[in-house]
């Protein structure tokens, strides 16, 4: 099973809830920059000032910010024996970076977590109720799923051209379900 894991889907997908499950049952640190970026909003660092008004839009940060922050995150010593990535990389130029310098060996496994679009809205809604998040009201929700679309979803067909197998899971269903499913697909990759 790889243990330099990256798990990508759309917002919605239950990506964060799935990658909390895999990344415990591996034994490997969960590290989603979504997380570390609202952790630094909350705290109000230099970089949550620079971040709060871009996430709330929906839109990404600055991939220098991102690819800053990641690869201090992944110094430290308890990356070194793996990781899940959840959220990073967003775009070609963030995983270019990634594979360029980051860390030695890279991906070795991408996750991809597939939800319909009717669905994801209605879940992200429900969860922006729940939650209070403050990027996830209607409008907010649909430009992360167009920039989802426009910048993250190429990375499915990038990886493949750069050696790394992509494994597709379907999303819907129960969380239990759909765990299940990830491990049976790791399980299958090994
Ligand atoms: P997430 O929790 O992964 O959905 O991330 C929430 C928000 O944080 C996104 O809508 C972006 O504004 C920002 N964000 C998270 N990860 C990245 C990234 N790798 N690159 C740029 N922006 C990011």
């Amino acid at each position: 099973m790889g243990r330099r894991l990256l798990f990508l889907g759309p917002p919605g997908a239950g990506k964060g809830t799935q990658a909390v499950m895999l990344a415990r049952a591996l034994g490997v640190p969960h590290l989603s920059t979504g997380d570390m970026l609202r952790r630094a909003v909350s705290e109000g660092t230099e970089l949550g000032r620079q971040a709060e008004a871009i996430m709330t839009a929906g839109d990404l940060v600055p991939d220098d910010l991102v690819v800053a922050m990641v690869g201090e995150r992944l110094a430290e010593p308890d990356a070194a024996c793996g990781y899940l990535l959840d959220g990073f990389p967003r775009n070609v130029a963030q995983a270019e970076a990634l594979r360029a310098g980051l860390v030695d060996d890279g991906i070795e496994l991408v996750v991809l977590l597939d939800v319909d679009e009717d669905e994801l809205v209605t879940r992200l809604l429900g969860r922006a109720a729940a939650l209070g998040r403050t990027d996830d009201n209607e409008e907010t929700i649909r430009r992360r799923l167009a920039v989802y679309r426009s910048e993250t979803a190429p990375l499915a067909e990038h990886y493949p051209g750069t050696g790394v197998e992509v494994v597709a899971v379907e999303g819907t269903g129960t969380i239990d379900e759909v765990f299940a499913r990830i491990v049976g697909a790791l399980a299958a990759e090994r």
